[in-house]
C-alpha cells in the first residue's frame, strides 16, 4: 500500500489520482484535499461558464472519485488546517496541485485604483468562486479595457459581450447574469501588447467572437501584416490570423464593439475614485523579436479594466519556490523527497486542461519510482485523527454530491445548474 496526498482537486489534481490508480491499482490510497467544499477547480470556477462542453471533463474525474481507493477531503485548508511538514510525515508522498489562483499585477501606476481587476477575480465572480462573489465590478462603461491577447482576455471580452439570452444553457451565477445583462459597456477593448502574429487566442475561441448578436469584433486592417507572410505561422496561430483578418472586412454595426488593438501596451492608469482611463503606448517588434514603446501615447476612456496577463501559484510556507516564474521549484514535478508539483503548480499558467494528463500520470511515475509500499505511514486514518482533533469539518464526495443535487435543483430554466457561491451555503446543503 502507498499512502498519496493530492493537494487539489482541479484537473492536474484528479489526473494525478487517475495516474495512481493505473500505476498502483488496489495498492493506493489517495486523499484529494481541497480547500473549496465542492471539486474540479477550475473546471468550476475558470472554465467559462458557456462553455459547458469543456466543464463536461468533470465526468471523467467524477469516475476517478468514485473509486474505494480515492477519497475527496473538501473544506480543508493546507497552512490552516494541517501543514505540509504533517502531510510528509502521514503520506508517502503529497502532490501540490494547488493551480495558479493569484493574478499577476500590470505593475504600472494607478494599477490599485478602484476598477482595474485581475482577471482571477473577475472570473470568479461570473463563475460564482466564494473568494470573488461579492466583487461587485464596475459595469457602467461606456468603455472596458481588457489587457492581454491570450484565451482568457478572450473569455472576458465575450462574457462582457453577449447578451442574457446568450448565456442560455450556461452555468454563469445568478448575480452575474443580472448585472451582465444590464451593463452600459459599448466598447471593450483588447490590448495586445504585440501583434496578431504573436496572437495567443485559439483560432475555436477566437471564431465564436464572430458569432455574437450584440457585439461586433473589430480589428484594424493596418496592423495586420502582410498576407503572404501567414505563410509561416504555426498552423493554430494562422488560423486565429485568418479570423482576425475577416474581422478586419467586416463593416457591421452593433451596440457593443470588441474593438482588438494591437501593438499596445498599458503604461499608466488614470483617475479620480476611480479608473476613468488607460494610457497606452504604442509598440513595435525589432527584428531581435523584442517588443518596444514607441514613445507614441493615447488614452482610452475606461471604467474598468481586467488584467487577463497571467497568474502566479501562492506560495506554502516552507515549500521552496520559485519567486520569478510564480511557480513552486522543481524538477520535473519533483520538489523535495516525498514532496511533488503537478500541473500550473509546476510548470506555470500555460496550457489546456488536457495537457495536465501527462502531467499527472508523470508525477504517479515519479511516485513509483521514488517510494516502496507499505512504509510504516499512517496516510488517512493519521490525517482522519488529526483533522477530527482540530474540529475541522471536512466534505466527501457523497457530500459533494448532495450539494451538486440541490444545485441542479435550484437551476434556473435551461441551465445545468446554479452554484452556491457561498462556502456556508454549500456546506449547508449536504444531506445531514
Ligand atoms: P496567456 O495565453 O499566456 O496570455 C497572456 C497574455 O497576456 C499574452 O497575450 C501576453 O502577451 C499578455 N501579457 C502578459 N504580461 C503582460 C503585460 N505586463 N502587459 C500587457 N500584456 C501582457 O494566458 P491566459 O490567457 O491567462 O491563459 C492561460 C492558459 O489557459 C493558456 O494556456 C490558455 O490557452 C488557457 N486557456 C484556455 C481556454 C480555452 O481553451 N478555451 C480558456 C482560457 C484559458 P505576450 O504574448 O506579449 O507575453
Amino acid at each position: 500500500m502507498r499512502h498519496i496526498a493530492v493537494i487539489g482537486s482541479g484537473p492536474a489534481g484528479y489526473y494525478t489520482a487517475e495516474g495512481c490508480l493505473r500505476q498502483f491499482g488496489d495498492g493506493v490510497r489517495v486523499d484529494i484535499l481541497d480547500r473549496l467544499p465542492v471539486p474540479y477547480g477550475l473546471i468550476r470556477t475558470g472554465v467559462a461558464p458557456d462553455h459547458q462542453s469543456i466543464k463536461g471533463v468533470s465526468r471523467r474525474y467524477e469516475a476517478t472519485a468514485l473509486s474505494d481507493n480515492i477519497r475527496f477531503v473538501g473544506n480543508v485548508t493546507v497552512g490552516r488546517d494541517v501543514t505540509i511538514a504533517e502531510l510528509t510525515d502521514l503520506y508517502d508522498a503529497v502532490v501540490l496541485a494547488t493551480g495558479a489562483p493569484s493574478d499577476r499585477t500590470l505593475d504600472i501606476p494607478g494599477d490599485d485604483l478602484p476598477g482595474v481587476i485581475g482577471s482571477a477575480a473577475f472570473v470568479g465572480w461570473y463563475n460564482g468562486h466564494p473568494d470573488f462573489a461579492g466583487l461587485a465590478p464596475p459595469l457602467h462603461g461606456p468603455g472596458a479595457v481588457v489587457v492581454g491577447a491570450g484565451n482568457v482576455a478572450l473569455d472576458v471580452a465575450r462574457i462582457l459581450a453577449k447578451t442574457g439570452d446568450e448565456f442560455a444553457g450556461s452555468d454563469i451565477v445568478a448575480h452575474a447574469l443580472g448585472q451582465l445583462g444590464e451593463h452600459e459597456i459599448e466598447t471593450v477593448t483588447i490590448l495586445a501588447r504585440r501583434g496578431p502574429h504573436q496572437i495567443a487566442m485559439t483560432p475555436k475561441e477566437l471564431g465564436e467572437l464572430g458569432g455574437l448578436s450584440r457585439a461586433v469584433p473589430v480589428v484594424d486592417p493596418a496592423d495586420l501584416p502582410p498576407e503572404h507572410l501567414d505563410a509561416a505561422l504555426d498552423p493554430g496561430v494562422r488560423k486565429s490570423v485568418a479570423h482576425l483578418r475577416a474581422f478586419a472586412d467586416r463593416g457591421d454595426d452593433k451596440p457593443i464593439t470588441v474593438a482588438f488593438d494591437f501593438y499596445a501596451m498599458p503604461i499608466r492608469i488614470e483617475g479620480g475614485a476611480h479608473v476613468e482611463r488607460v494610457i497606452v503606448e504604442r509598440t513595435r517588434i525589432e527584428p531581435d523579436g523584442r517588443t518596444v514603446g514607441t514613445g507614441e501615447t493615447y488614452a482610452i476612456p475606461a471604467a474598468m479594466v481586467v488584467a487577463c496577463i497571467g497568474y502566479r501559484t501562492p506560495p506554502i510556507e516552507g515549500v521552496p519556490y520559485d519567486t520569478k516564474l510564480g511557480r513552486f521549484a522543481n524538477v520535473e514535478g519533483r520538489i523535495a523527497p516525498g514532496l511533488y508539483a503537478v500541473g500550473w503548480a509546476r510548470r506555470g499558467p500555460t496550457g489546456t486542461i488536457g495537457t495536465n494528463r501527462p502531467d499527472g500520470f508523470l508525477t504517479a511515475e515519479h511516485i513509483a519510482a521514488d517510494t516502496v509500499a507499505d512504509s510504516d505511514k499512517a496516510g488517512r486514518a493519521g490525517l482522519d485523527m488529526l483533522l477530527a482533533d482540530r474540529g475541522v469539518d471536512i466534505v466527501t464526495f457523497r457530500d459533494w454530491q448532495a450539494i451538486e443535487r440541490a444545485e441542479i435543483a435550484n437551476a434556473r430554466a435551461g441551465a445545468p445548474r446554479e452554484k452556491f457561491v457561498a462556502v456556508k451555503a454549500m456546506l449547508a446543503a449536504r444531506d445531514r
